[in-house]
């Protein structure tokens, strides 16, 4: 894999040692610390002193130009990290898969979406980027959250989707996530101006600064629409009663779809508003019963999107792909990559860690996905190669013989 980066990427020159921190006098290379903290995620470690335990490791001696530091070196170093050329280095990651064409369009459209993430709470210890909250006894909870940002990509018959983990924003104590999340847009709009048309988001999001942000930035919106009370929600709702659904499908759903595209009943909102609802079912054979039982859900999402740019049937696929950033983002980065977990507790190292977090998922995706031969990644899991990865890490040269058991 760090072949295949190297190869691709330039990994080591074109994103690793471009990394900068502030300390005055290094001894240990900022470089260093990238790898290793690289690593530990690649290899699932989930806390610095795993890595402490794998320093006579024979991966150390080719991948590092030096030995291995202490866990709390690596701690310290890592919060005084640049966060900028890590941003960098992700957005280098991304402009040579697009340039190598691995990144194509889903159902004819670039498409990002954006959600808030938890990482970590504690009642315990807090910092000056902590925010906080009073749980239902009385307690005060410590806890950091960001707004984070996915490409996601369709996946050719022959191989897994790439997903990109672009970039986050944390949340400054006492903020709502409207305001990171904007910020986190500005500056992926100035990084990336076309690597997306439309943003996709939850029903936080249904509110007219996210939507006229999109819009006066040329970008699209598509969003779950929740508050029945809203202007609009009736509105479409009015004309569901009286149009006749088109038949449509979802996976092995059989699903009838409203559309109705040009509601003015917004007017805070600087263009057409369109909304479409999906009414979805299908059957489930639970293991206990083995009988045949009948599943429905209903989906709504208000979207900036023409008719012309997407038909009713993208709506619902995109609509969907929502999702895409629990399942295939949080979801593994916190139970797979344990990337929520406090490395060390500072604001700019939890940021530090994410972003190399981000990182080392992106170059293991792209690795995973576009490297692999189909025929050997048939038959073997991701988790397959995880454990790999992690055997490397875990090889050192030999256990020591002295002392023979009694
Ligand atoms: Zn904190």
């Amino acid at each position: 894999m760090i072949g295949y980066a190297e190869k691709i990427f330039h990994l080591s020159t074109r994103v690793i040692d471009r990394v900068t921190d502030h300390r005055s006098l290094p001894r240990i290379s900022t470089s260093l610390i990238v790898k290793a903290v690289l690593t530990v995620y690649w290899s699932r470690l989930g806390s610095l002193n795993s890595l402490g335990m794998t320093r006579s490791a024979k991966f150390w001696k080719s991948w590092l130009d030096g030995s291995l530091c202490s866990a709390d070196s690596v701690g310290r170093i890592v919060a005084s990290v640049d966060a900028a050329p890590l941003r960098q280095g992700i957005h280098h990651l991304y402009n040579r898969l697009k340039r190598n064409k691995a990144l194509p369009d889903l159902h004819g459209l670039a498409v990002a979406v954006l959600d808030g993430h938890e990482t970590s709470a504690s009642y315990r210890r807090c910092c000056a980027g902590c925010l906080q909250r009073t749980t239902g006894s009385g307690a005060i909870q410590f806890y950091h959250r960001n707004v984070t940002l996915m490409l996601l990509c369709a996946s050719p018959s022959d191989r897994p989707a790439v997903r990109l983990l672009l970039d986050l924003e944390p949340l400054q104590p006492g903020e709502a996530e409207l305001a990171p999340a904007l910020r986190l847009l500005e500056r992926v709009l100035a990084a990336y101006p076309r690597a997306f048309d439309v943003v996709l988001a939850d029903a936080y999001y249904a509110v007219e600064p996210f939507i006229n942000f999109l819009l006066s930035h040329g970008k699209q919106a598509l969003v779950v629409l929740k508050d029945e009370r809203r202007n609009t929600y009736q509105d479409a709702a009015g004309l569901w009663a009286q149009q006749p659904p088109q038949q449509g499908s979802y996976d092995s759903r059989s699903c009838h779809w409203w559309d109705v595209p040009d509601l003015l009943s917004w007017p805070e909102v600087q263009g057409a508003i369109r909304v479409v609802r999906s009414e979805e079912s299908w059957t489930v054979k639970p293991q206990l019963t083995k009988e045949l039982t009948p599943q429905t859900t209903s989906w709504v999402w208000l979207t900036t999107l023409s008719v012309a740019q997407a038909r009713t049937e993208q709506i619902v696929r995109l609509g969907h792909l929502r999702w895409d950033i629990e399942n295939h983002g949080f979801n593994e980065l916190v139970n797979g990559w344990h990337a929520d977990h406090l490395y060390r507790h500072q604001p700019g190292a939890i940021e530090c860690f994410l972003l190399l977090a981000f990182l080392a998922y992106n170059v293991f995706h792209a690795f995973f996905a576009l490297n692999l031969k189909p025929e050997v990644r048939r038959g073997r899991t991701m988790e397959f190669w995880v454990r790999l990865i992690a055997a490397v890490i875990h090889a050192i040269p030999r256990f020591s013989l002295t002392g023979a058991p009694p």
